[in-house]
């Protein structure tokens, strides 16, 4: 072989190898061999020897129902050296006779044959030629060229298998130990907090927010990371929540991925995660995102169920105010945390003067409603640090962290005038008269050191306060259970008096 031979080979060789996909290096093999056959149609076919049939992946200048006929039918080796025409080209003998003399141009590697190049000529062409050396040397190279493509693509497939198969692993195992994770709280906050360090920790995110829906207000809950980076995430939340899709995108130079949270039926929220810089998220991190919002929306929900659950066996039903067992669990609290830190506490004991005589008076269901507005006035006239229990019945108490005796007093007597002062009426505007309550108040140190105490004595203050003339406050007095080591104070409807 000539120099002239040679450096066409190598040229070729590389102008096939600079192509990308097997359909590209056989498209352009092709072309080059109906150049040198000068012929104008032609094609070309991999053996897939797993089914042992032909594959068509380039042809030139043929008519589709050909193409089409070649695509459909199993084509083998054998088969393609001698095609009916006529039954390729569906009767169209034109075409037929156009095509109808062919050569074939094996695609021969060292071990097997890749696959075979059919050119077509019209009848009564001498294809002759193409048999010769110079058509193999150019089915050699091709084939060479492809089998390297073949292998590439391969082993790109392998890598990209290999590469979800890894990340599939990774995501099974982040899954298992978020799920795991989500499940050892119930604790609304503990489980907030794993869901977004769990999903801002394996998608490398640089912060990330979770924003709750409770009724019609969406707010957030819960951020990780830069809290100034994430002001965008609440409109994107808000977007996720209302479409109940994912919403994915750019906001200035930052990635945003945002999934909504639906444990049932209903969108509760939404988690969103941030990347700085342009480098946004991909399909996976998405595909993973939703995966992991799916367990957090069941054990964020859960964990709110069992809060709500929570509040309620604390809370008294028609009131609404925290109930007895809330009381001496927090009483008990208060008090060592008073003794611990040598602060006052005080405790007032409130009851609705003859209420039963209103509840003749008015019926029940009124009195209901009395009930209920008395313990909002009580609820709105003192700090939010105090806290308001149903006692039973009619009876309400406060306890009040951080208060002296007297400034207890002081409160308890706004609570009576605030009572005092409400008028009620019925739908029609009919007047349902009036109440008043009486007030005993005891305090930590001064009147009592445990909790028992510190009721008994507002409640024999109290007492007092109902024997003295109702509608007024009186103070835990000497004599009365438990020791006293102090002075009593009563306040009566005119005022703070000091006794
Ligand atoms: P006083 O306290 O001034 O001595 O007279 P009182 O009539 O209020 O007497 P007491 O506190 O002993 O009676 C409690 C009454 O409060 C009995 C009942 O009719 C009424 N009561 C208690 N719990 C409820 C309630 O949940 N709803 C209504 N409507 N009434 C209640
Ligand atoms: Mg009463
Ligand atoms: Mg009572």
């Amino acid at each position: 072989m000539g120099m002239v031979e040679l450096e066409l080979i190598s040229g070729l060789t590389r102008e096939l190898a600079s192509e990308q996909s097997v359909e590209s290096v056989a498209r352009r093999g092709l072309l080059h061999l109906l150049r040198a056959a000068g012929v104008g149609s032609g094609a070309v076919f991999l053996h897939d020897e797993s089914r042992g049939e032909l594959r068509l992946v380039a042809s030139h200048g043929l008519p589709l129902c050909l193409l089409r006929e070649l695509n459909r039918q199993k084509l083998t080796p054998a088969v393609a050296a001698h095609l009916d025409l006529v039954a390729l080209c569906g009767g169209d003998e034109l075409s037929a006779r156009r095509l109808a003399a062919t050569a074939t141009i094996p695609l021969a590697l060292v071990d097997r044959l890749l696959g075979v190049v059919i050119l077509f000529a019209p009848a009564g062409s001498d294809l002759s030629l193409i048999g010769g050396g110079e058509f193999r040397v150019l089915g050699d190279i091709l084939a060479v060229v492809l089998d390297k493509t073949l292998l590439a693509a391969e082993r790109d497939r392998c890598l990209q298998a290999s590469h979800q198969i890894r990340l599939k692993a990774d995501q099974t195992a982040a899954l298992l130990r978020i799920s795991r994770r989500l499940t050892e709280s119930l604790k609304l906050e503990a489980v907030l907090t794993s869901v977004l360090e769990e999903a801002t920790l394996f998608l490398n995110a640089t912060a990330g927010a979770l924003h709750l829906r409770r009724g019609d207000r969406i707010s957030l809950a819960a951020t990780w990371g830069a809290e100034e980076a994430l002001r965008s995430a609440a409109d994107l939340a808000e977007r996720a929540i209302n479409l109940g899709e994912t919403v994915m995108g750019h906001v200035e130079t930052r990635a945003f991925l945002t999934v909504p949270l639906v444990p049932r039926a209903n969108c509760i929220g939404a988690l969103t995660c941030l990347r700085e810089g342009l480098y946004g998220f991909s399909e996976e991190d998405r595909a993973f995102l939703r995966t992991l919002a799916a367990h957090a929306a069941m054990a964020i929900e859960n964990a709110r169920l069992h809060e709500e659950a929570e509040e309620q066996s604390v809370r008294d039903a028609l009131t609404g105010l925290y109930n007895v067992r809330r009381l001496q669990l927090r009483l008990a609290e208060e008090l060592r945390r008073a003794e611990r830190y040598r602060r006052e506490l005080s405790f007032l004991m409130l009851d609705i003067d003859h209420f039963k005589r209103y509840n003749d008076t008015y019926g029940h269901l009124q009195g209901d409603r009395v009930l209920r507005r008395v313990a909002d006035v009580v609820t709105q006239n003192v700090r939010t640090v105090d806290q308001v229990f149903r006692y039973g019945g009619e009876e309400i108490c406060v306890l009040l962290p951080e208060t002296p005796r007297l400034k207890a007093m002081l409160v308890a007597e706004r609570i009576r005038i605030a009572v005092a002062a409400c008028s009620f009426s019925g739908e029609d505007g009919q007047d349902l008269g009036r109440v008043t309550v009486s007030v005993g108040v005891a305090s930590f140190p001064h009147d009592a050191a445990t909790p028992q105490e510190l009721i008994a004595r507002a409640d024999a203050a109290l007492y007092r306060a109902k024997a003295q003339g109702r509608n007024q406050v009186a103070a835990a007095a000497a004599g009365e259970p438990g020791p006293i080591q102090a002075s009593t104070v009563t306040t009566s409807s005119s005022g703070l008096l000091g006794r």
